[in-house]
Order: structure tokens, then C-alpha cells, then sequence
């Protein structure tokens, strides 16, 4: 075996779950076919949900130390939401979520490759796989220049146009692309201070949005733009001034283009793979599910994607994952998959992206945008945007409105709950000091925190779900469930 697991691609997805399986010490080899790291930015924002799993790991402070990453509006088709998500209901002095954040895609790889380099991990360049064989024991990738390596796992984290995806022959169904619209990233003029969609009467649209600022301290943006007659094959190449043409109708004269620095037409195609597990290599990230980047959910997907497989796919090779938990990985990312789909294809025919002005479509919208005042339903979207509504199934535990979810960033006087999965082991929490007993067989895959803390005992997996509550009965069945069998000599 050359190594436990083989990363195929080093985007967000790769580069993540590269780094939680150093965390679970297996050894980890991470290729991606380009020469160097891609230039083109894509992902502009963070969710909280992301934001809150590199905290987890200590990543987020300094993330956000190395550069300017301003606090972004999320939205729904273009309509607000409230800046960061209320916390989770449950007892406990939760400290605010953390709000969505402008990060480009460029940055976060950069800062993932310098930080995976200092634990010796350097991403293998110049390395295309072209055919994978698998059997009961391990999976072998060759690569393009003939290479091949032999390891118990592989991650396909290799984007949208996945080759693993292809070579495996995974179902991938959904719906073709109906229509392009603009991505670029740009320097303007006349965009300070307005807010971040805009349509016009006759069906023109354009979204702008912070990417932080430039070598030189100047501001760059995210334009995304449509409407009629602006939908063309991908492949034409985009010019200045169609883009110029595109704000003009949106704006008139206030906002001009200063740079152009990328650009790009997406299309509207949304699929899903089938099966996220096929024997030993999983899928994640974009080989997995492609949509719209609307409201920020393609990065933030595949890093949780990645943040979910990682600590299993640990277990595995160390040896103490229980039976079902590499399937687990399916049944949980695949639904949480299949909802950012429902949303943004949703999001999708509300924002009328071609600009049709549909009279049923923008009806809907005007319902939808006065539904949108309703705090229960801002509540209810800006959890599913960001992606503090996740909810994993527990089987076998009593119903607890903090099962299942992403746990709060409790305050527990001396350290923050979210500090305390760092180590990417097990917590559970233990208030009244009375489970010490009853975890000493997990020792080594459970810490145990102790001490009057106004919050309930809890069990959180090393992903920071929570996957038990309070009932001593089943502590020890949900210890088992998701940490494996007790240690004898403990
Ligand atoms: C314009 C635009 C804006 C977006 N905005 C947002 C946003 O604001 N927020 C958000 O969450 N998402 C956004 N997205 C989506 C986001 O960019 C993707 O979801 C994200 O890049 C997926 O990450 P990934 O690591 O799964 O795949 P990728 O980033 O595509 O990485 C795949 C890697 O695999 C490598 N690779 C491919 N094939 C092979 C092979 N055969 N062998 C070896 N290596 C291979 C590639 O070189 C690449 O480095 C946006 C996308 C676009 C296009």
C-alpha cells in the first residue's frame, strides 16, 4: 500500500478532507492534474456552517487574519436575509453565529495548501488520474504520465467534471443546463454602497458582490449579470463590452467597468450522483453535485461533504469504525445534497434568470419576498443557506431539538465548545461530572469535558453533529453507533 488514502484534486473539497485525515493521522497523498493552482477565482463566500467547521480545527482565526474578508450579506433569490443565522434552540449561552464571509476561492485554497505543506503535505502536481481499478482490499490510480499508486481509500474530490465520476460510470441525474448567464470577477465604479441584486423593468439583471480587494488595496467584485438575448453557449468568449452593455442596461450610467479580471458563463445544469460510496472510493464535492453558485452553497457543500467523510474514512483505517459508518456518509451528505439542489433550483426560477418576466414567475417572487418577512421563514432559509439547518438522522435516540444538528458554539466559561473538537476526537459534554465511568472505553476516540456548565450532557461526533442527548439509557448504544466497540481494558 502506498498510502491510506488517495485526494484526487486539490479545490476546497480535496484540500479539506486532506487535512481531517492528517488530523486522524492516516497517511494521505493529494494530486490534482494542473501544474499550479488555478488563478481563476470562483467561490466569493463562506457559509456559516464552513466557517464554523474551521473553527473546529483552529483554522478560522487565522483564515481571517491573513486578509481583508468583509461580512457579506446572504440571500434567497437575491432577497436578504439576516447577516448570520440565529443560534440553535437548546439551553446554554450560545455565542453568536459566526456571519457569511467574503473569502475567494484563490485565498482559501492558498491559505489550505500553505497550512497542509507545514504538517508535510504538498500537494502532487502534474498528476491526471486516467484509470482507477478497485477490489476488496485497496484501489489503485494511474496517472496520465503512467505512474500509478495503490491505496486502502480514495476521495474523489475532482470537481464538476469529474474523471473518477466518469471511469466508475456513477448515475449522475438531474437536469442539463437550459440557460448561461455572466461570472466575472471585475473592478467598478459607481458600486459603492448598493445593494447586491438589481433588475431592471425589462428583465435585465445583475448581482455584485465584495471579493475583497486586489494586490493594490482596490476594491474587487463578483458581478453576475442576464437577462433577455444574454444567454449564449459557453464556449463564446465573453468581451468587456458585453459586459458593459449588460450594466447599462441594468443601471444606465451609474456603474462602469474599470477591469475585467475573469470571466466565465455557468450554466444552470443541476445533477446529483446516486451513490456518494462506491466500494471504496466516495465521492464529494462537485464530482458529487453541481448547481448554480447561487447564495454561496458549491465550495461550502464540497468542504462539508469533506468534513463529514474525513473523520470516518480515519476510523476506517484506524480500525475502530463501526459497521455502517463509511455508508453513513452517503445517507447523510446525499440528503443534505439533495436539499442546497431543491433550493437553488427554486432560487433559480424565482430570480428569472432569463429574464422572461414571466407574469406567474414574478408573482411568485413578489409572494415569496413578502413570505420572506415572516422570522420563521427567514429563520428557516438562512439556516438552509448557510448550512446551520443540516440535520443528519440519529436512529435510536429520543427526539431532542439539537440532534442531528451542527452544535452550537456553547460558552463554557473557559473554553468554547467548538475549541474543544480541535483535537478531531469525539466531546462529550458532561455538566454534572457523572459519565466518566461510562465513557472509559471510548477514552482514545471520545475527551470527555466536565464541569457545571449550564447545558445538557451531549455526545458530539468529530464533525461537530451532535449525535446524543441527555438519556444515560442510550448513551452507551449511541457511543458504540458512532465510535465503535468499547475498549475491553479500560
Ligand atoms: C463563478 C462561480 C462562482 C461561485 N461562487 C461560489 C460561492 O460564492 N460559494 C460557494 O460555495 N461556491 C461557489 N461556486 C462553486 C464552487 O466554485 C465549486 O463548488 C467548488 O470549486 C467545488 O470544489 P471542488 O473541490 O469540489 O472542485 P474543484 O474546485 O473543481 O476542484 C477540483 C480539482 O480537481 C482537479 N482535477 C480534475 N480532474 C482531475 C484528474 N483527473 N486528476 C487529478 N486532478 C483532477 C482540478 O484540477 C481541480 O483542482 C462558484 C462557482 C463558480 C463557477
Amino acid at each position: 500500500m502506498d498510502t491510506d488514502v488517495l485526494v484526487v484534486g486539490a479545490g476546497p473539497t480535496g484540500l479539506m478532507a486532506a487535512n481531517e485525515l492528517l488530523l486522524a493521522g492516516v497517511s494521505t497523498v493529494l494530486v490534482d492534474r494542473l501544474p499550479a493552482r488555478s488563478a481563476l477565482s470562483r467561490a466569493g463566500g463562506v457559509q456559516t456552517r464552513t466557517l464554523e467547521a474551521l473553527d473546529q480545527r483552529g483554522l478560522l482565526e487565522p483564515l481571517l487574519a491573513g486578509g481583508d474578508h468583509p461580512v457579506g450579506g446572504s440571500h434567497f433569490a437575491g432577497i436578504p436575509l439576516p447577516d448570520a443565522p440565529a443560534p440553535d434552540p437548546g439551553p446554554g449561552a450560545h455565542l453568536p453565529r459566526q456571519p457569511w464571509r467574503s473569502v475567494p476561492q484563490v485565498v482559501l485554497e492558498a491559505f489550505f495548501e500553505v497550512h497542509l505543506a507545514g504538517q508535510g503535505l504538498k500537494v502532487r502536481r502534474d498528476h491526471e488520474l486516467i484509470a482507477l481499478a478497485q477490489d476488496d482490499q485497496s484501489v489503485t490510480a494511474t496517472f496520465a504520465d503512467g505512474r500509478s499508486l495503490r491505496a486502502r481509500h480514495l476521495v474523489a474530490a475532482d470537481g464538476g467534471h469529474s474523471t473518477v465520476r466518469s471511469l466508475l460510470k456513477a448515475e449522475f441525474p438531474g437536469r442539463a443546463g437550459t440557460l448561461t448567464t455572466i461570472a466575472a470577477d471585475v473592478r467598478l465604479s459607481g458600486a459603492d454602497g448598493l445593494p447586491t441584486h438589481h433588475h431592471s423593468p425589462d428583465g435585465h439583471w445583475a448581482g455584485i458582490f465584495p471579493l475583497g480587494t486586489d494586490s493594490e488595496g482596490r476594491p474587487l467584485r463578483r458581478l453576475a449579470m442576464g437577462g433577455p438575448g444574454r444567454s449564449l453557449p459557453r464556449d463564446v468568449p465573453i468581451t468587456e463590452e458585453e459586459i458593459r452593455d449588460g450594466l447599462r442596461a441594468v443601471f444606465g450610467d451609474r456603474v462602469q467597468l474599470l477591469d475585467l479580471c475573469h470571466a466565465r458563463r455557468i450554466t444552470d445544469a443541476a445533477r446529483q450522483v446516486t451513490r456518494y460510496r462506491h466500494g471504496r472510493v466516495f465521492l464529494a464535492g462537485d464530482a458529487a453535485h453541481v448547481h448554480l453558485p447561487l447564495g454561496a452553497q458549491g465550495m461550502n457543500g464540497g468542504m462539508q461533504d469533506a468534513f463529514n467523510l474525513g473523520w470516518k474514512l480515519g476510523a476506517a483505517v484506524r480500525g475502530w469504525a463501526p459497521e455502517g459508518l463509511l455508508d453513513s456518509y452517503h445517507t447523510e451528505r446525499h440528503l443534505a445534497g439533495t436539499t442546497v439542489l431543491r433550493n437553488v433550483q427554486a432560487q433559480g426560477l424565482l430570480m428569472d434568470w432569463a429574464g422572461t418576466r414571466d407574469p406567474d414567475v414574478l408573482a411568485t417572487r413578489d409572494l415569496f419576498a413578502e413570505l420572506i418577512t415572516l422570522p420563521e421563514v427567514r429563520r428557516r432559509l438562512s439556516g438552509l443557506m448557510s448550512g446551520t439547518a443540516t440535520r443528519y438522522p440519529m436512529p435510536d435516540t429520543a427526539p431532542h431539538p439539537l440532534l442531528g444538528r451542527p452544535v452550537p458554539d456553547i460558552d463554557l466559561g473557559p473554553v468554547r465548545v467548538h475549541q474543544l473538537l480541535r483535537s478531531g476526537r469525539g466531546v462529550l459534554l458532561d455538566p454534572q461530572d457523572a459519565l466518566a465511568g461510562a465513557v472509559a472505553p471510548w477514552a482514545d476516540r471520545v475527551d470527555r469535558a466536565a464541569g457545571k456548565a449550564p447545558v445538557e450532557p451531549m455526545l458530539i461526533r468529530p464533525d461537530g453533529h451532535v449525535c446524543w442527548v441527555g438519556d444515560p439509557e442510550t448513551l452507551r448504544s449511541s457511543l458504540t453507533r458512532w465510535f465503535g466497540a468499547p475498549n475491553r481494558t479500560a
